[in-house]
């Protein structure tokens, strides 16, 4: 059956940063728990694999984190060939046994947070706490994906009906899938596809992201610990265009599930297509054009402490983040002014100052895109706003907030992967051509929208096509199994993740009709 609702998952544990005290024992366990030797070398078969270590560094400083070995061709082939042999007795093993081995993981990941939170920090440029965040939110897919394992991958399930047979239903793992992840979530959505693609059945290739393989290798060093079998998850560091390459054209691959920008998708999905062997699965969750419309009742204060929040925490790199805020023409000049007024006071630096809201962004080829689309924002006079509170180290790799104005909602062509916020507004009486524009742009991952007036929230929510509706609140931060997250057109295949249909589409049904 399917199970909306599970009152046997346990919440993952967080910590009240507003405690006096709590900050500075998590940041001092988080020093004791720093390693200077980490390296994150293929693992294959359980074992790892030799090459040519490169340095691996921290985006707000320039530091060296630690060292990677990208995959070879021979690992990719080696590691697809284990899996595949491998993958039969982990599927028949059942949803339990591997229920059993996540929920271990989870336990572990919650012992050793201080490590995995200064991973997330050092590797990742993230803040105390979006790293707490994203370790919360790994624990919670493993225990959710595990929980939904035994809860649908244990026994068969008994279909009902007039054939006067025994019909029953069953789900396993389709195969060997390819698990690519971003580096904006490094551990939340690595986990999360690995252990959806495991808890279902499959054999599993996990490639990180270039930017952020030390704390993926950390986590499958961790399930391999938790009793995944070392011939069933293998973990291949390195490029889109090698390793990624090779996986997502190996004939072998029954499945991909990718998260990432429109654009791979688009070439993943082209090569899937054109590729010998079995038509494989692509699950893709992709970029965005986020807008928040605002309406002439809404809350001021709540309108900026939502609107600076959803565009600039974690420096706007977010798939959900908002890129486009749309307010009702009337109030326009004081919403503007009092969301100019929130984000000037951001403190954008180092993370490992606890005062820092913005830290950096991930590396310097992704800083030189932003920073060129706001000079020329700048130079056609739409820059109206931005944070002056930056303390940047050197060797970082920054771009403060800032607001560009826009002439009209269909301005905004692309996602801009950034702390950018566009600002446009819109006339009353035409809410729904609104809706419309913003519609139209194609990608359809969140939107919010901020009224006093129940009927306008719920009629934005009805016509907008977007996964994600958040209603006068910011609209980042889903929760795995209360808010399913994922997009459509654009921004993604769906299912959404951390929801009830996603292992599903890990999974093959087989149907067993027995007379009796
Ligand atoms: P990206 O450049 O598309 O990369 C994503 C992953 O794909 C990386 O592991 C990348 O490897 C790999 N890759 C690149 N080229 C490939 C190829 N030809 N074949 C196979 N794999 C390939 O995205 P990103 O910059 O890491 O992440 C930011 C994007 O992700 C944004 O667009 C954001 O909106 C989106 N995102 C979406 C969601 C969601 O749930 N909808 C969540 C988070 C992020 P390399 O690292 O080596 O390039």
């Amino acid at each position: 059956g399917l199970h909306l609702f599970d009152p046997a998952r346990r919440n993952s544990r967080g910590y009240d940063l507003g405690d006096p005290g709590v900050p500075e024992a998590l940041m001092a366990a988080i020093g004791a728990a720093r390693r200077g030797d980490l390296v994150a070398a293929p693992i294959v078969g359980g074992a790892a694999r030799e090459g040519r270590p490169e340095p691996v560094r921290n985006p707000a400083t320039g530091a060296t984190v630690g060292q990677v070995i990208e995959a070879d061709a021979a690992a990719v082939d080696v590691a697809v060939a284990t899996a595949r042999a491998a993958q039969r007795d982990w599927s028949l093993a059942g949803g339990a046994f591997r229920a059993e081995r996540l929920e271990r993981a989870a336990d572990l990941l919650e012992e050793r947070d201080a490590f995995f939170l200064g991973l997330a920090m050092d590797e990742a440029g993230k803040t105390l706490a979006d790293a707490i965040a994203e370790v919360r939110e790994a624990t919670d897919f493993l225990r959710y994906y595990a929980a939904q394992a035994r809860a649908d991958f244990a026994h068969p399930v008994a279909l009902p009906g007039p054939t006067g047979e025994r019909n029953e239903l069953m789900l396993e793992g389709k195969g060997v899938f390819a698990c690519i992840s971003p580096w904006n979530f490094p551990l939340a959505i690595f986990l999360g596809q690995v252990s959806a693609a495991l808890a279902a059945g499959n054999a599993v290739l996990a490639k990180p992201a270039e930017q952020t393989p030390l704390i993926a290798h950390a986590a499958v060093a961790l399930l391999l610990e938790a009793g995944v079998p070392g011939d069933v998850l293998h973990y291949l560091p390195g490029r889109g265009e090698t390793v990624g390459a090779a996986l997502t054209g190996h004939p072998d691959l029954l499945g991909v599930a990718f998260t990432g920008s429109t654009e791979v998708a688009r070439m993943i999905n082209r090569g899937l297509a054109g590729r010998d062997g079995p038509i494989a699965t692509l699950i893709a969750e992709t970029g965005g054009a986020n807008a928040m419309i605002v309406d002439s009742t809404a809350l001021p204060e709540q309108v900026a402490r939502d609107a600076v929040a959803s565009a600039f925490q974690s420096a706007g790199q977010r798939c959900s983040a908002l890129r486009l805020l749309c307010v009702q023409e009337d109030v326009a000049e004081t919403m503007i002014a009092i969301v100019a007024g929130a984000m000037a006071e951001l403190n954008v630096g180092d993370p490992a100052i606890l005062s820092t809201d913005v830290g950096p962004i991930i590396d310097a080829e992704a800083q030189a895109n932003i920073a060129a689309y706001v000079a020329e924002a700048r130079s056609a006079g739409r820059v109206i706003a931005e944070a002056a509170r930056t303390v940047l180290p050197d060797g970082g790799t920054f771009v403060p907030p800032v607001m560009i104005q826009l002439d009209h909602v269909t301005d905004l062509k692309r996602e801009i992967f950034g702390p950018v916020l566009h600002v446009a507004t819109w006339k009353g009486g035409e809410l729904d051509a609104l809706i419309d524009a913003i519609n139209a742009s194609g990608y359809g991952l969140t939107l919010g929208i901020h009224t006093r007036i129940d009927a306008v929230a719920a009629h934005v929510a009805a016509r907008a096509q977007v996964g994600n509706v958040y209603v006068n609140r910011n609209q980042i931060g889903a929760i795995v199994g209360s808010q399913p997250f994922g997009g459509r057109g654009l921004s993604g295949t769906g299912p959404k993740a951390g929801g009830p249909h996603y292992l599903h589409r890990f999974a093959e049904e087989k149907s067993i009709s027995t007379d009796i």
